[in-house]
């Protein structure tokens, strides 16, 4: 018997990435406030928000500080706009500070509001920067399956999940995916990681020298795969993909969009793992999700020929009314000043070891095929026999029911598709709290069983 708020949520919202006729019976978790690493239900019963929400909820909930800048800014100027030439403080101030702290070459910030269209700009100026340069062929965009890129056109097609293709007409021709970097379940019997690495960056450059280096325009990846299923790349990995790429002239994105603000234990997460991108897509944790913000990283190169475009095209036809939105920007001009005066990403970075102590320890547990991560994220496997890796049938729903139970004890963590379940707690979150969020999803995967 659904309660009335329930009723009345069944009955109004189409809910995003939810089994639609499943929630008819079951109803939404109506959450209702949050504070530290806990939020609470309408019943207020406690959560571990394991997820940090989506991801992004880095300096947990009710940070005052945050709250404070947003109401600043929303009595200041809640809205102006960056369009023709037009400004403000917040924008110019947190350009600054990103350029500063990007690891990649960056001349300028080009601001949005969600990792999904940070992505899609990456496409579209990957294709005006070849236009410009007189080369109209190389316009192709190769990702990963079971990369997760968002679900605007361009930035479903980079997605290589079967949800966000299946009947939706996607990807749009141009968008090829290559293998996902999944040791586990992608290796051959007794490969080594560098091995399996070296592997998968031959089958990237095949796949260009097949599609033909001049009509690929550019790689993207995110550093740890998210939504994907939690999956950190073999070793040697972004090194072996990086050597092909450059070779043929092919742009990398790094899409920072989970990784970005400390997730690894280092600003971003193509410092923790050797990648060396031309550019960078970040949203997410640079609000501490607090407000919607993205944006991407604009290299030297591409920004000289985008001031050469406007003087032969004219305006830049790109942007949308909340680009750098003040109130976004405010906070997040506050939550990076927290996460520098706080050592959060250093802080981070020292609480990781602990955690991915009792993330690997999970690997012990006769339904865990493999339980893996870096820094503050982690994803593990459910497997029906450990030893044969074999799956349980999708429709047994285990990973969903281990979420579930989960749930019940008073924990929340994610499962994705291959019956993975991730795990990605604010990075504030203590190591007594840590130890309690493992203690509550071991409880979890023994209900499983
Ligand atoms: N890129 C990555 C790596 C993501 O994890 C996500 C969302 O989870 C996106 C892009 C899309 O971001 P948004 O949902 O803000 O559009």
């Amino acid at each position: 018997m659904l309660s009335n708020l329930a009723t009345r949520d069944v009955e109004t919202l189409l809910h995003p990435y939810t089994h639609l006729s499943n929630h008819r019976r079951t109803g939404p978790l109506v959450l209702e406030r949050g504070e530290g690493v806990h939020v609470y239900d309408t019943e207020g019963r406690p959560y571990i928000e394991g997820m940090s929400g989506l991801w992004c909820t880095a300096l947990g909930y009710s940070n005052a500080e945050l709250v404070e800048a947003a109401r600043v800014q929303m009595g200041r100027l809640p809205f102006t706009h960056l369009f023709s030439g037009r400004s403000h403080d917040p924008a110019i101030e947190l350009a600054e500070t990103l350029k500063e702290l990007m690891p990649v070459p960056t001349a300028k910030i080009f601001f949005c509001s969600s990792g999904s269209e940070a992505n899609d700009t990456q496409v579209k100026l990957a294709w005006y920067y070849n236009n410009a340069l007189g080369r109209p062929q190389k316009k192709k965009i190769i990702a990963r399956r079971k990369g997760y890129h968002g679900v605007t056109i361009a930035s479903a097609s980079m997605t290589g999940l079967p949800a966000n293709h299946m009947d939706w007409d996607l990807p749009l021709p141009g968008f090829l995916h290559v293998s996902t970097p999944h040791h586990y379940r992608g290796a051959e019997p007794g490969e080594s990681e560098e091995s399996y690495s070296a592997r998968l960056a031959a089958e990237l450059e095949e796949t260009i020298l097949r599609e033909g280096p001049d009509t690929v325009a550019a790689f993207i990846a995110e550093p740890v795969m998210g939504a994907g299923g939690a999956i950190l790349p073999p070793k040697g990995y972004f090194p072996a993909i990086q050597a092909v790429l450059s070779r043929y002239d092919v742009r990398l994105i790094a899409d920072e969009v989970i990784c970005g603000f400390g997730r690894l234990g280092t600003w971003f997460g193509a410092q923790a793992l050797d990648m060396r991108p031309d550019t960078i897509s970040f949203a997410k944790a640079v609000t501490s999700g607090y407000v919607p913000l993205g944006g991407i990283s604009i290299d030297p190169a591409l920004d000289e020929v985008l001031i050469g475009q406007s003087e032969k095209l004219g305006g830049f036809g790109h942007g949308t009314t909340y680009s750098g939105h003040p109130v976004a920007c405010a906070v997040a001009i506050k939550a990076i000043e927290i996460y520098r005066r706080d050592r959060v990403i250093e802080g981070a970075a020292e609480k990781a070891p602990h955690f991915q102590r009792r993330l690997s320890a999970l690997a012990d547990h006769d339904i865990v095929g493999e339980a893996k991560g870096l820094g503050l994220i982690g994803g593990l496997e459910i497997v029906a026999d450990k030893a044969s890796r074999r799956q349980y049938e999708p429709k047994a729903g285990v990973a969903a029911r281990c979420v579930a139970f989960a749930q019940e004890e008073g924990l929340i963590v994610r499962f994705l598709a291959g019956d993975r379940v991730a795990v990605c707690p604010p990075l504030i979150i203590t190591p007594d709290e840590i130890d309690s969020l493992f203690d509550r999803l071991t409880r979890a995967l023994d209900r499983t069983r």
